[in-house]
């Protein structure tokens, strides 16, 4: 669709998976030209969220290919529409999951837009103006400025892209939960990946207790020194989970694959609450008597509003929070795939697009 849409006459390089095999090549593909309400982006640095496999190997039967993935970007700003007045050329910004919602609804006008019936996102979603929209593992990006945001000058580039996704994921529900506020809750974190290793650091920068609860044994002795855990639960250790029954205020499940809730519930404390942030293919096990018997309470919650994440980016900046990252190159992004298909990366990978984009245009400069 997109590369029938008229003012699409900016070709930009990029990387994109073709099929359901999932394998990532080389893509050279059409973006809009700057239009009034846009900002273009030279990009930086991609996250490669668990979703952006979710998508390439079409986990959810929605894929449209080919499909260009990444929403965790941070890049640097070299145009700027007419009617775009809080960003500059040069300015560093970052652009998550959203690119395009009614702009209308209650949610749109509440700073929730988000939760917009017609959100469209970064990549694999259709534009307002019916073009499909491609990611961040590519060059450049043009976006509408209200789906942009500031990013600290303080903080590395690399180590703060993953906030643009995994970092707000697990920010909203801990705000949403009361756990800015107050200090000293018991906080559960299912799963220690790129969304868990920033729900632990945001818990413990917050001034509460949390306990990991993992199926990786090898994954404890990191998340109690480097990133500061209280205490690790392996969770198919039934003794270690009972051991722990009726102990935490909030759990957080950011668990990829499919999984069932019950054994996670009967952690909770009565009238304690889980919020699902995974988004596993499959429906997960939500038996009854956990529930009915804690008084407990299982939500969800999509990634966060533009102001949220702004508000998450300028508390990351102000305290120094960042996201622990593996920088590969572009033609490392299939065995990073591979690898966090596995649960095997120390916690995200983050894509060097600028370096990439370097190497090829002096190659080109090369051989002319
Ligand atoms: P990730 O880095 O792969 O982390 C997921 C973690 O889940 C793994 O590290 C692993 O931790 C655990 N896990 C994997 N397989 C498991 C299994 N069979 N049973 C129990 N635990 C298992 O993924 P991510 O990027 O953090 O994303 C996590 C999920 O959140 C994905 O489904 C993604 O699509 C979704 N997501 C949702 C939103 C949202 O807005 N709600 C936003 C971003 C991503 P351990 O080794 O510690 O067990
Ligand atoms: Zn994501």
């Amino acid at each position: 669709m997109a590369q029938t849409t008229p003012n699409h006459t900016q070709t930009v390089s990029g990387w994109a998976a073709h099929d359901s095999s999932g394998k990532i090549v080389p893509h050279t593909f059409k973006r809009r030209e700057n239009g009034v309400n846009d900002v273009t982006i030279e990009i930086l640095y991609c996250g490669i969220c668990h979703t952006d496999i979710h998508h390439v190997k079409n986990d959810w039967g929605i894929t449209m290919y080919p499909v260009v993935p990444g929403h965790e970007i941070i890049g640097l700003i070299t145009k700027v529409g007419n009617n775009v007045s809080n960003f500059m050329i040069g300015d560093r910004v970052g652009v998550g999951c959203l690119a395009a919602t009614c702009l209308e609804c209650e949610f749109c006008k509440d700073s929730l837009e988000n939760y917009c019936d017609q959100v469209q996102f970064t990549y694999n979603g259709v534009f307002w103006d019916g073009s499909i929209t491609y990611g961040g593992y590519s060059t450049m990006l043009v976006a509408d400025h209200r789906y942009v945001v500031h990013v600290p000058e303080s903080l590395a580039p690399e180590a703060a892209a993953p906030l643009l996704c995994a970092g707000v994921t697990v920010f909203c529900p801990l705000k949403d939960n009361g756990m800015l506020e107050s200090r000293g809750k018991k906080l559960g974190v299912v799963g220690l990946g790129g969304l868990g290793h920033m729900a632990v650091k945001f818990g413990k920068a917050f001034g509460h207790h949390v306990t990991v609860i993992s199926t990786s044994p090898s994954k404890e002795q990191e998340a109690k020194g480097r990133l500061g855990a209280d205490e690790f639960i392996v969770s198919t250790d039934p003794a270690q989970m009972k051991a722990k029954k009726r102990s935490l205020d909030l759990i957080l499940d950011t668990v990829s694959a499919n999984h069932s809730l019950g054994a996670y519930l009967e952690l909770l404390k009565v009238k304690g609450a889980l919020v699902i942030v995974g988004a596993p293919e499959k429906p997960m096990g939500l038996p009854s008597f956990p529930l009915i018997f804690g008084k407990r309470a299982v939500k969800g919650s999509m990634i966060g509003s533009i102001k949220e994440t702004q508000e998450m980016m300028d508390l990351c900046g102000k305290h120094n929070i960042t996201c622990d990252v593996e920088v590969i190159a572009p033609h490392q992004i299939n065995e990073a795939l591979d690898r966090l298909a596995k649960s095997d990366v120390r916690y995200r990978f983050v894509i060097d697009i600028k370096a990439a984009a370097d190497a090829n245009g002096n190659a080109n400069a090369s051989d002319s």
